[in-house]
């Protein structure tokens, strides 16, 4: 019989005063931001799950940010590939603060783009393929031999369960009766090359689970209210584990990258981290208005512009200035695109020597 939770993480919940709509767009910016380093990250499927960890942590984990490693706690094992949006969401939820995220990419710091389990809150460095699951089925066995109530959620990416040693973990999981053991597909139907129905069809994803002995759920990933029932609906005392498949949508938030495989991976360019922000900022301007900045480091003022507007010079190629082909005018990331290249934006700068690398000064048509 489970021990009762212990008191400091009996009820904890997120102490923020956001609602979780708003909630879940700072998440979002702050992923954009992470996005926007020199490093990188992993956009798309971070995006998809926002809805998924902050319904988790604001209300289903029992963690307690003041005790990251107490032996009671629920334990929350993430997708490799949605480390970025796991450290915004242990950042809003009160880890560490949201600041140090500003280090993200650099040798130095903790945050890298899988998880690290140096980052209070992050249980396991995750992102080899197969591996959650099957070390949930032991952290959840391992709480069954302890008598503890402790429960162990698996966050899985859609792509990840082309990996056979998913569903062995899922066999096992089914024929040892784990039931405090719940794992949450990120369905959001794309893995890193296409579609995940061209490599292993996964469809129809529930009846598979329940093959293997699972309660199984589906639900619609970016709604908080229907996630939330859901969760509480799963009983914590029974000889079934259960998983719960939310249907996402990969880009979540960001249009022109919604749904589409090029989400993957994004080195965000200045003007398209703004881009980006701007579009998440325009769906709660009011909340994002008493937002904290990200740069805590106050700008010096612009003089104002005299004279005329610089023109663009003739002999510069033409340029694909849409979503698909940005190029920043930062001397971090010049001379390469930031999102997918195109054949058109490949024509244009092997046409053009980029700039130096270590050039400081922007041309007049970017100023
Ligand atoms: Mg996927």
């Amino acid at each position: 019989m489970p021990r009762p939770p212990t008191g400091s993480l009996a009820g904890s919940a997120w102490t923020g005063d956001l609602p979780p709509e708003e909630h879940a767009l700072r998440v979002r910016e702050l992923i954009v931001e992470m996005c926007g380093s020199a490093e990188g990250g992993h956009l798309g499927g971070s995006m998809s799950l926002v809805e998924i960890l902050v319904t988790l942590y604001r209300s289903v984990l029992r963690v307690e940010p003041a005790a990251p490693d107490d032996p009671e706690r629920d334990v929350l094992l993430s997708k490799g590939h949605g480390a970025i949006g796991l450290y915004a969401v242990l950042a809003e939820r009160g880890f560490f603060p949201a600041e140090d995220l500003a280090t993200y990419g650099r040798p130095e710091s903790l945050f890298s783009a899988h998880p690290n389990p140096a980052v209070p809150g992050v249980e396991m460095p995750t992102g080899s393929l197969g591996h959650g699951l099957p070390l949930g089925v032991g952290f959840a066995l391992a709480a069954r031999l302890d008598a503890s109530p402790r429960r162990t959620f698996v966050v899985l990416g859609d792509g990840k369960l082309q990996e056979g040693s998913n569903w062995e973990a899922a066999m096992a999981a089914g024929s040892l009766g784990l039931g405090r053991l719940v794992a949450v597909v990120d369905r959001n139907s794309l893995q890193i090359t296409g579609p995940t129905e061209n490599a292993v069809a996964l469809e129809p994803p529930a009846d598979r689970w329940r093959g293997f002995g699972w309660h199984a759920h589906e639900v619609d990933g970016h709604e908080i209210a229907l996630l939330r029932a859901t969760f509480d609906g799963i009983p914590a005392d029974t000889d079934r584990p259960a998983v719960l498949i939310a249907r996402t949508v990969k880009g979540r938030s960001l249009p022109y990258i919604e749904g589409q495989t090029r989400s993957h991976y994004a080195r965000l360019g200045e003007r398209p981290k703004k881009r980006a922000l701007a579009i998440l900022r325009a769906r709660s301007r009011k909340a994002a208005q008493a937002w904290p900045p990200w740069h805590p480091t106050p700008r010096a003022p612009r003089a104002p512009r005299s004279g005329p507007l610089p023109r663009r010079p003739r002999s510069r190629p033409a340029v694909r200035s849409n979503a698909t082909c940005w190029r920043s005018s930062s001397p971090r990331t010049s001379g390469w695109c930031a999102w997918t290249a195109t054949p058109a934006c490949s024509t244009a700068w092997t046409s053009a020597p980029p700039p130096s690398a270590t050039s400081t000064s922007a041309s007049p048509s970017r100023t």
